[in-house]
């Protein structure tokens, strides 16, 4: 007598498209049987008849209730986190920022502090070094990384920026602990010695930020960060990838042997520099603003649609792993009034981790871009294996974590921000018809959304250990 059976579904597993039914004992999944065995008993059955059975999804890239480089704007916090159950996933992972704390442990236990018991789904957190961490700091980064913190983040740019000096020596303890590298990787001199170019010349609109930021800052900054994670080796993760010249680079490396991946996001599958141009004014809960396009930004910035088809490419190909949501929700009227509308200071982030999946989906599968096996490697199986959560999550295996989405793939919508869980007062998805939407969702076996809804409870995510498998530190792994 199982717990609950999830029947009539087609499952998708590491072994492929099966038509499979799924029991889950308490927290795990405890059994796959031939759909429709006879003589199969359980407490509660889910009838995931005509729908998709899925790994939960994990997106490994949000942050919730930070203040921006802005300063001046702190998104959606995680009390609102159960819109990523809506959008399919069971799994998060954060950021902690060390700043000013004397240790990065404090630094670790305050952001623990501040999401423990507030989250909706299971999450993580990567740590972020920023600036001049001194020896000691530093040599924390072992413990932390025994402590189930394996990934280190360093910001080559904005007021987080840290030398490559350094990033060399954060790399090097990351490497010896057996931890993965992350970056966010814009080549901060040329963006801003372009800047100061563009203002020279009068062109200070936000979107001319799609030129001081253009394709080479980010190439130039990945291309480092390779070199110094190759020389301390290190794996290195780049984060938010938009530039085809990038994911090259990161090709370049991976064929030399070195464990180099990458992630692009939703909004770059979507979105392009041209849409920053849209002059046209939007009005917002009565309040009017400019140019519209300036609401489509993020850093690093969308490219050109020529980089878009590279990384739509590099999604089907294996030469990016991951599709994330960077989910950092700034309201419109905290993006016009306090980010900003120039080159100087100019307005990012996305509300994008209730349709990260529903995205890709249409964008992907339905387009016959990438396969449904690839769908589910991008959101949930690859994000578990490079950032420590495999093979605990990310998969139907028996004996992984009953963290499961019955994928309605048939369901259409077009985006209402009305509609969306999300505590955002815009999307650059609205309007947008989208196929596919989270059915059922639940979390280590339990129901967070059935039938669309929330019917779980909003702070029931626990925080996870990570450890990553050596498998995929030591050479590139075909994910
Ligand atoms: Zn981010």
């Amino acid at each position: 007598m199982h717990d609950l059976l999830i029947r009539n579904g087609t499952a998708v597993t590491e072994a492929g498209v099966r038509e499979i039914d799924i029991a889950i004992d308490g927290e795990v999944i405890a059994a796959h049987y031939p759909r429709g065995t006879a003589g199969i008993q359980a407490a509660r059955e889910v009838d995931a008849d005509g729908k998709l059975v899925l790994p939960g999804g994990i997106d490994p890239h949000v942050h919730y209730g930070i203040r921006g480089s802005h300063n001046t704007v702190v998104s959606e916090t995680a009390d609102n986190s159960i819109a990523a159950a809506y959008g399919g996933n069971t799994s998060v992972v954060d950021f902690a920022f060390h700043e000013n704390e004397p240790t990065v442990h404090e630094a670790v236990a305050q952001r623990r502090d501040n999401l423990d018991g507030r989250m909706a789904v299971d999450y993580g957190l990567h740590v972020i070094l920023t600036g001049s961490p001194t020896f000691e700091q530093i040599d924390e980064i072992a413990d932390l990384v025994r402590a189930g913190y394996p990934t280190f983040k360093t910001i080559m740019t904005y007021r987080w920026f840290m030398d490559d000096g350094h990033r060399f020596g954060v790399m090097s303890a990351v490497a010896e602990a057996g931890g993965m590298s992350l970056v966010h990787a814009e080549d901060d001199a040329i963006m801003r010695w372009l800047t100061a170019k563009y203002d020279r010349e009068g062109k200070t609109h936000g979107a001319y930020v799609t030129e001081t930021r253009g394709s080479l800052v980010e190439e130039a900054a990945v291309r480092r960060a390779l070199l110094l994670a190759e020389r301390s080796g290190s794996p290195l993760y780049v984060l938010h990838v938009a530039a085809g010249a990038a994911v090259d680079a990161l090709a370049d490396a991976r064929a030399r042997g070195f464990p180099a991946y990458g992630e692009t996001l939703a909004a770059y599958l979507s979105f392009t520099q041209d849409d920053l141009w849209d002059r046209e004014p939007i009005t917002i809960n009565g309040t009017t603003y400019p140019d519209r396009g300036l609401l489509y930004n993020n850093y690093p910035v969308p490219k050109a649609a020529t980089d878009q088809a590279a990384i739509w490419a590099a999604i089907a190909a294996n030469r990016l792993q991951v599709v994330s949501s960077d989910h950092f929700l700034a309201k419109a009227v905290d993006r016009y009034t306090k980010q900003g509308t120039t080159i100087h200071s100019m307005q990012s982030g996305q509300a994008a981790v209730e349709l990260r999946i529903p995205v890709l989906y249409t964008l992907g599968v339905t387009t016959g871009r990438i396969t449904l096996s690839r769908f589910v490697d991008l959101i949930s199986t690859n994000p578990a294996k490079l950032m420590g959560l495999y093979p605990r999550k990310g998969t139907l295996a028996v004996g992984s974590d009953a963290d499961v989405l019955i994928f309605d793939q048939n369901f259409r919508r077009r985006v209402r921000v009305e509609d969306l869980h999300m505590d955002t007062d815009y999307s650059c998805w609205a309007g947008w018809d989208l196929t596919g939407i989270a059915d059922t969702v639940l979390l280590r076996g339990r129901p967070l959304i059935e039938a669309q809804e929330s019917t779980g409870p909003r702070g029931g995510g626990r925080f996870v250990e990570r450890e990553i498998l050596p498998t995929y530190l030591r050479q590139p792994v075909g994910l």
